[in-house]
C-alpha cells in the first residue's frame, strides 16, 4: 500500500514537472503572412517600367506571386521559389539573379484554406466559386490553383523602350497563347476595392504549366479538376524603386488602368 501511495506521488511530480516544462518552453514562432510588393500599380499603369530590386532580392520577400520586368519585358511568376520569365514569343526563361523588375507581388505561401473544384468551369465560374470561398472582402489573399485545365489563354508584352508609354497602350501590343489539355498552375492575388491605387483591385492571375513552357497573364481557362489553396493576408509591405522614372513620374492623378484582361 505505501508502495502504491509512493509511485502515485512520484508519478504527480513527474507530470508536474512535465507540464512545468511545457509551460515555459518558448512556443515556436508564428510569423505573420505578409504579402510584399514593389512599387504599387498606379506608378505601372503611368510606364514605370523601371525598378532597382533583383530577382533575389525578390525571393527574400517571397516564393510564390507575380510580376513584370525592367522595360516590361515579359510576364514574371514566381512559383514554388522560382522565378520564371515568359518573354513575348511565348518562350519562358529562369531570368538570371540580378534581373530587375518595376512592379512584383510576392509572398511565402502557407494556406490556411483548400477548396476543392472537380467539376468543369469557366473562367468566370471558377472566380465566383473564389468569391465564396474567401471569408472577408476587407483584407488580402494570396490563391494558387493546381489541377487540370481542358483550355488556358495567357498573354504576355514585348520589351518597351524610353520614353516609356502607359501600361495601356504597352498591353495594347500583347501577344496571347493558347494551349489546350494542360496541366498546371494558377498564381495570384485578390485585393480589395479600396488598395485599387497600391495594386491590381481583385483578382490578377498569371498561368504556367506543368511542364514549365507555357505561361503568361492570365486570360481565360477552363478547368477540368482542380485544387483551389487559399491564404487570408492582413500586412502588406511596399517597397517603392529608387529609380528616376518613378521620382520624375506624375502619380497626383487618379488612374483607372487596372490591369486589363482582355
Ligand atoms: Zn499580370
Amino acid at each position: 500500500m505505501r508502495k502504491r501511495i509512493f509511485l502515485s506521488i512520484r508519478s504527480f511530480l513527474f507530470l508536474s514537472l512535465c507540464l512545468a516544462f511545457y509551460a515555459c518552453s518558448p512556443s515556436k514562432p508564428t510569423t505573420p503572412s505578409v504579402i510584399f510588393q514593389s512599387s504599387v500599380i498606379d506608378a505601372l499603369s503611368q510606364g514605370v517600367f523601371e525598378g532597382d530590386l533583383t530577382c533575389t532580392e525578390l525571393l527574400q520577400q517571397g516564393d510564390f506571386g507575380l510580376g513584370t520586368f525592367n522595360d516590361l519585358d515579359g510576364e514574371m511568376i514566381v512559383l514554388d521559389g522560382q522565378v520564371y520569365q515568359v518573354k513575348s514569343d511565348g518562350s519562358v526563361l529562369k531570368p538570371g539573379p540580378s534581373t530587375q523588375l518595376p512592379f512584383a507581388t510576392v509572398t511565402f505561401f502557407r494556406p490556411d484554406q483548400k477548396i476543392s473544384l472537380d467539376k468543369e468551369l469557366s473562367y468566370a465560374q471558377i472566380k465566383d466559386l473564389l468569391d465564396a470561398a474567401l471569408p472577408f472582402k476587407n483584407i488580402f489573399y494570396a490563391i494558387r490553383i493546381d489541377g487540370k485545365f481542358s483550355q488556358v489563354t495567357v498573354r504576355s508584352v514585348p520589351p518597351q523602350w524610353k520614353p516609356y508609354p502607359d501600361l495601356a497602350q504597352a498591353i495594347s501590343e500583347q501577344r496571347i497563347f493558347q494551349k489546350n489539355d494542360l496541366a498546371g498552375t494558377i498564381i495570384g492575388f485578390w485585393f480589395p476595392h479600396y488598395a485599387k491605387n497600391i495594386n491590381a483591385a481583385g483578382y490578377h492571375f498569371h498561368f504556367i504549366d506543368r511542364t514549365r513552357t507555357f505561361a503568361g497573364h492570365l486570360l481565360d481557362a477552363r478547368l477540368i479538376s482542380a485544387t483551389a489553396s487559399i491564404q487570408s493576408v492582413y500586412k502588406l509591405n511596399i517597397a517603392l524603386p529608387k529609380t528616376a522614372n518613378f521620382d520624375s513620374t506624375d502619380l497626383t492623378q487618379e488612374q483607372h488602368v487596372i490591369i486589363p484582361e482582355k
